[in-house]
């Protein structure tokens, strides 16, 4: 199974889940909102070989922590994902809006630099503007979006740029949220739990609930619940080998 959006750091035993999910074989991108708690949550991760943490910049708090933009470039080489970062256009963050899009766009001139990253990027109310600042960096890397609850003409869009997508439990219970997946390409979709900030009959969500979402999925496909786990395994592994593919193909270029 995998989660390709959780918050391991904010549980109360983040250590324990990582075991758990170690020994489970459970796959997860452990996400963070800020360049200042990379090096603690990676730590905590440092021998879980399924549990990689990416480097973040959460749009919610962008306007208090832009000031660590210069951290964050210095942590980019080392890692592979970059999220959660994106843009959120609902109305409570529309005072911090342009200071957001500067902050998202330094961040993509930032992996561009460095030849590409794989990134899990929040979109809420703000699906137009991410798609925009992605199509001025090009090679920024392989974007997906995480919980993705655009327009149906957006979602196209956003397939045509090539975008990836991870979906959540939320998604698939909402008929909205069903109608997006069901059009999204299969061989770009990933699952994801957003825990523990998305709930479960009242309890935090643990990467291990994915198992809902990857259920409700292969329902919603008509496939069997191990072809769908076979597919999200071999999707993992395409979206893993994209940025390198891309680096290669820089590497062409410049040659
Ligand atoms: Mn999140």
């Amino acid at each position: 199974m995998i989660d390709l959006h959780c918050h391991i750091e904010l549980y109360q035993d983040p250590k324990n889940v990582i075991r758990r999910c170690q020994r489970e074989g459970i796959d997860v991108l452990s996400v963070t909102t800020t360049p200042s708690a990379w090096t603690m949550t990676a730590s905590l991760a440092s021998d879980a070989e399924r549990v990689h943490t990416a480097l973040g910049l959460h749009p919610q708090i962008a306007h208090e922590r832009h000031g660590e933009l210069a951290l964050f470039d210095s942590l980019l080489p080392n890692v592979e994902w970059v999220g959660e970062i994106g843009l959120d256009g609902a109305p409570e963050f529309q005072a911090s809006w342009t200071v957001q899009t500067r902050v998202f766009n330094h961040i993509l001139a930032a992996t561009t630099e460095v030849g590409g990253r794989l990134m899990s990027i929040h979109s809420r109310r703000a699906v137009e503007p991410v798609l925009e600042l992605l199509s001025r960096h090009p090679n920024a890397g392989t974007p997906t979006l995480h919980w993705f609850a655009g327009t149906q003409a957006q979602l196209t869009e956003a397939v045509d740029r090539g975008c990836w997508f991870s979906i959540g439990l939320p998604m698939l219970r909402s008929k909205k949220g069903r109608s997006l997946v069901a059009r999204m390409p299969r061989d770009r979709v990933l699952t994801e739990t957003d825990g523990p900030f998305v709930q479960l009959g009242g309890q935090p969500s643990f990467p291990w609930n994915v198992a809902a979402a990857e259920e409700a999925l292969a329902k919603l496909w008509r496939m069997e619940r191990d072809e769908t786990s076979a597919l999200l395994s071999e999707n993992l592994s395409r979206l893993s080998e994209s940025t390198i593919a891309n680096r290669t193909s820089n590497v062409t270029k410049e040659r």
